[in-house]
């Protein structure tokens, strides 16, 4: 047998081996378990790791290859992260409020997924129910950042992002509110691609903020992005926002060729207060493109600084409602202390919700209160509409928009929990596409001080196929996909 070093595994070095027959899926499948059972205690991406199930799915997985029917993912270890409904398989959100709850379902992208014959080695750690840019409000733990333990590893996809950084697995789901796939991508020095909201179901995605939430890819590189996209992309009769429309083969964006796209440098994503390496590390891959023969100019998105605001009272207000269902009734935590009706209903919500989510809670409802309304909900959703048009206007000059993903790089545990203004202030950058509902993907792109910077790329809806083009011709013409962590 072939020997397998899971950090080195791509999906689809992972497909020419099991179909060249070096390995088979139970192999694979044991080196990842191997792989966490020597480096989960010192990472800890994980709520719930299932390697009895994948390996069962493994062996299914060798039986369809062996049968010469394999799709692209069968056989490959991936985590999904604990927002996502896994039938049979507990599904946390990183929540006391759900603790213990196993889902009789599966969500869509799971469902998809093992349709391809793809094998779960377990939940990804989270911020609780996805608030949070660090994992540092995961109710269990803290994810670490596997280039140096004492970090964070961005959130709120923080466990995917790092499990895929350790070699814990090969890829991963993670969902994206506000930033919460392509800023921990960053922060871990992996790709990660938060699709044009519509295209990827969220059926099983447990709610946080319905109209900015979307699932997607944190793979070691974008031609990995490409495959998986392939995977879970598609209409969905079951999500109502879901797109219906014919979903291209994205592995065809994958040219090395750039000659003449048109690249645009927003300049509102080049603030004060950005840390320097950051900067460098951007400009010098800007200049990189340009000199690939792709056509850079400066832009204005200039309602860019409202951003933040509308994200602060659009993400809160609809997750105000959306968490009204945890009422301690119908499943998840429910409250010891004897009561009646209401004081149970408090002690479960008091008892089970985190001070964070408490917070985003109370922020929502306050903006969706009669007489704040106008003044609040109305208002951002006023900027929300001018956010639109103006990417509207901007992508009829350009094909993608160049800027960091994320204003810093990985900061240490607990240097920014004090200040919840400062944590917010790491999704700058991330959260216009969100409103938008765009798509974008953030992709290696230098190291400052031993620890990995992004690049995010921004499109035009639907036109994944331009990003992962000048994503994929990025990241061949560097060499910082390869680089990985010394765990
Ligand atoms: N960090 C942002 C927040 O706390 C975004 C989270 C996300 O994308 N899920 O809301």
């Amino acid at each position: 047998m072939t020997r397998v070093v899971p950090q080195n595994i791509t999906v689809r070095g992972a497909r020419e081996l099991l179909d060249g027959g070096d390995v088979s899926s139970v192999e694979l499948t044991q080196a990842f378990i191997d792989r966490i059972d020597a480096i989960e205690s010192s990472v800890k991406s994980f709520v719930t790791v299932t390697p009895g199930l994948a390996l069962e799915q493994a062996c299914a997985a060798d039986e369809r290859i062996d049968s010469g029917n394999a799709a692209a993912l069968t056989g490959i270890p991936m985590q999904l992260k604990d927002n996502m409904a896994t039938r049979g398989v507990a599904t946390t959100c990183s929540s006391r409020i759900l603790e213990g709850f196993i889902p009789p379902y599966d969500a869509t992208v799971a469902t998809k997924l093992y349709e391809e014959g793809a094998v779960l080695v377990g939940k990804g750690n989270l911020d609780e129910f996805a608030m949070g840019s660090s994992t540092e409000n995961s109710a269990f733990f803290p994810t670490r950042n596997p280039w140096d333990l004492d970090r964070v590893p961005g959130g709120s996809s923080g466990g995917p992002a790092a499990a895929v950084a350790a070699g814990e697995c090969v890829y991963a789901l993670g969902s994206d509110t506000g930033g919460s796939i392509r800023q921990p991508a960053a922060l871990c020095g992996v790709v990660g691609l938060k699709p044009t909201y519509g295209l990827v179901s969220r059926y099983g995605l447990v709610a946080f903020a319905s109209s900015l939430d979307q699932i997607g890819p944190i793979t070691k590189d974008v031609g990995d992005a490409a495959h998986v996209l392939n995977a879970i992309a598609g209409h969905d009769p079951r999500d109502s926002t879901s797109i219906d429309g014919d979903v291209p083969d994205y592995k065809k964006a994958l040219t090395e060729d750039i000659k003449g796209l048109r690249v645009g440098v927003p300049k509102e994503y080049f603030v004060e207060g950005m840390e320097p390496g950051v900067e460098d590390a951007i400009r010098r891959a800007i200049d990189t493109l340009a000199a690939m023969g792709a056509v850079v100019s400066e832009t204005s998105l200039p309602s860019t600084p409202y951003a933040m605001a509308v994200y602060y009272i659009v993400a809160p207000s609809e997750a105000s409602a959306n968490l009204a269902r945890y009422d301690g009734v119908k499943y998840g935590y429910s409250t010891d202390t004897p009561g009646n009706m209401w004081d149970s209903l408090e002690d479960t919500r008091r008892e089970g919700f985190g001070p964070e989510v408490k917070r985003r809670i109370m922020i929502g409802t306050y903006a969706l209160s009669a007489g704040y309304y106008d003044a609040w909900y109305k208002k951002a959703l006023q900027v929300r509409t001018i956010i639109r048009q103006e990417f509207r206007q901007v992508f009829q000059e350009f094909d993608v928009l160049v800027s960091p993903t994320s204003p810093s790089v990985a900061f240490p545990l607990g240097d920014k929990t004090a200040d919840p203004y400062m944590m917010y202030l790491n999704d700058v950058f991330t959260q216009p596409a969100n409103i938008a509902g765009i798509p974008a993907i953030s992709v290696p792109a230098g190291m400052c001080d031993g620890l990995p910077v992004g690049l995010q790329f921004m499109a035009s809806h639907l036109q994944e196929g331009k990003l992962l083009r000048a994503a994929h011709a990025y990241e061949q013409a560097t060499e910082w996909h390869t680089l990985q962590p010394d765990l």
